[in-house]
This record gives C-alpha cells, structure tokens and sequence, in this order.
C-alpha cells in the first residue's frame, strides 16, 4: 500500500503531481473548497504519514493536530520558517528542505534586484514608455556601484554566492552573521557596525524568531538616505513599517524587496516611490530550480517511507 500524504500550495507541475500520485496516495489540499479541506482532514487525517508543503505555507498547529500519524513534512523551499518547530519536535516528526538547488538562481535575483534598484532600471523602462524621454523630461543621475560597500546580512549559502557575484563589480564585501564565515570576508562587529559601513545592505537570513525585524528602523536610519536596503529573505526580517516611513522621509535611500511581512498583500505606500523596486517573491521561480526543489521535496519522502537516510534533513 502506498503511503498516504496530504500535498498543500498550489505550485506543483503537472510533472510533479503525476509522479507524486505515482509514489504515494496523495491528497492535494488546495483543490478542494474551503469546508470540504476540513471533511478530508477528519476522515483522511489519521491515516496520512507526511506532508508536503512549500516554504511560505509550511503546516499550521491545527493542520499538525488533524495529523495524528504524521512522520515527516518536507519543505519545497530551503526556508523553515513556516513550519511550527516545538511542535514537530515534541511529535517526533521529520523536517526536510530543498538547500543548495536553490542558491544560484536566488543570488542571480538578489544582485538583479540590486542593479534594477541602483540603476532604477524599473523607473528608467516607465520613464521611456511614457514619452518622458521624447519630451525631453530632465533626468537624475544614478550612483555607480564601484567602489562602494555591500554588507551582506546572513553570510550562508546565498549570502556567500551573492558576494561572489559582486566582487566582480568592484564591490568591497562586508558581512553579518552571529558565527565566523568563511575567509576572506570580513565580518562586521554587529548589524548596526555593518549598516554603518557598508552602501547596501543584502539580507539573506532565515526568517522565524530569531531574525524577527531584525532590519529594524535604527538599522535603515544607519544605513541612511543614499543607503539601499535588498531584502530576498523573508519580509519578517524587515520591520515594514519603518521601511515604509524611512523611504517616504528620505531617511533610506532606496530598497528592493522580493518579500514582505503580509504576502501577497504590499504596502500601498511603497507604490508610490521611484526608488523602491518590487518582485513577488520569486527568488527560487526558475524552471530549473523549482524542478530541481520538487525532485529533492520528494527524494526525501521516498528516502523517509523507505527507510533510508533522509537527503537534506533539518536540523532545528
Ligand atoms: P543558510 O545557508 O542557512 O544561511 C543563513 C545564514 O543566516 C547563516 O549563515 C546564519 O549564520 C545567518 N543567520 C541566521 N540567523 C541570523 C541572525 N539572527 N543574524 C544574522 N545572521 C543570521 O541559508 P540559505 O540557504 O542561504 O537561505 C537563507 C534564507 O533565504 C532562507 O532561510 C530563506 O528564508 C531565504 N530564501 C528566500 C528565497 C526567495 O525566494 N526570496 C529563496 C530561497 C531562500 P549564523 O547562524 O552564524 O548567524
């Protein structure tokens, strides 16, 4: 008999709900309506033996509770955030994620972001298809990169392979985190001493407790007006709203944002500014990477209900 598992989220390939339905009994959560998820949860519930589940959604305490079997949850995505970890711990149960696949397509979109945001190509695109151009409307100029301080907060995976990508742009690169990283970095003293030294600020930490509005409003006031904030890790990390006041009183210089404490909801206020840069959370939206995440959502399933050594386990 194939083990039973309950699927939630919404963004899995046709390719991979087929070879999901191949391997396991699954139940896919998010198709069903509203008070039918609740019937399939009290029928279905006791049997199911794992979840899987994208970063943002992770499981709940109630979902977690109507899971009386449950072994394992494997993450689609590197972020655990989501995932409620004195719970699944008291339970016993087995935390997965997909690290490393993920981590050059999210550094291509961290220095993307950077470049669109210092060079405000998004202004620059409207400033063109507007007629600005043809009227001959006066334009600012930007500020190179060259020579400048890239502070990187979080110097794991995709901190480091942001840095490798700036280097070559003439960036000096200075980082934060609460151990040593590799050499030869250097590591600011603390998250203000970094905002203080560097010209941007890349955020590249987890989201969850620890790291709960860690940018906060004297971090962005350190940074200053010709300071820029790019945060790819979780809108947690940022404390929004003084994001949002820094930017309207020009006390921050500029910020590019791939995630936010509310999503899919976004700050009406950050609209209005020419030197915010706004993606929907897509660091890892690759074809390449997302196969590659599903393959190693699963690979870790398979592991788990064979018996085998789990590929990529989290350790809490
Ligand atoms: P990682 O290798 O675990 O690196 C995270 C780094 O953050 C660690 O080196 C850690 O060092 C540091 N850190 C943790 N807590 C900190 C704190 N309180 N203050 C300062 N630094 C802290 O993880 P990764 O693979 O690089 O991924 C990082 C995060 O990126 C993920 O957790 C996820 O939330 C986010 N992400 C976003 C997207 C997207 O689509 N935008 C895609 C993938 C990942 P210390 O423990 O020494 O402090």
């Amino acid at each position: 008999m194939k083990p039973e598992i309950l699927v939630l989220g919404t963004l899995w390939t046709p390719e991979t709900r087929a070879q999901l339905c191949e391997l396991f009994d699954c139940h896919f959560l998010a198709q069903l309506q509203e008070g039918e998820r609740a019937d399939l949860l009290a029928s279905a519930g006791p049997r199911i033996r794992g979840v899987l589940t994208t970063g943002v959604i992770g499981i709940d305490g109630t979902t977690l509770v109507a899971l009386p079997a449950l072994e394992i949850v494997a993450v689609h995505g590197v972020g655990v955030d989501a995932v409620p970890r004195e719970l699944v711990a008291a339970r016993g149960v087995r935390v997965t994620n997909t690290p490393d696949v993920l981590t050059e397509d999210v550094a291509d979109l961290a220095v993307g972001l950077l470049l669109a945001c210092v060079r405000r190509l998004p202004m620059l695109d409207r400033y063109v298809r507007s007629g600005q151009w043809e009227a001959r409307v006066p334009l600012a100029h930007a500020r190179s990169l060259r020579g400048k301080v890239a502070g990187i907060v979080g110097f794991g995976r995709i901190g480091q392979a942001v840095a490798q990508r700036l280097t070559p742009f003439g960036l000096e690169i200075r980082y934060f985190q609460r151990s040593e990283g590799p050499e030869p970095q250097r590591r600011s003293s603390s998250l203000l001493a970094l905002a203080r030294e560097s010209d941007m600020l890349i955020v590249c930490t987890p989201g969850g407790a620890a790291t709960q509005r860690l940018i906060d409003a004297e971090v962005l006031d350190t940074l200053g007006p010709e300071g820029t904030l790019v945060n790819i890790a979780r809108g947690s990390v940022v404390d929004e709203a003084a994001l949002v006041a820094a930017l309207a009183s020009g006390r921050l210089g500029a910020a590019a944002l791939d995630v936010f404490e509310n999503e899919p909801q976004v700050p009406q206020a950050l609209f209005e500014h020419d030197n915010v840069v706004l993606t929907p959370h897509v660091g890892s939206n690759t074809v390449e990477s997302r196969r590659a995440m599903a393959g190693l959502a699963v690979a870790n399933l398979v592991a788990h209900f064979r018996g085998e050594p789990l590929p990529t386990p989290v350790v809490f």
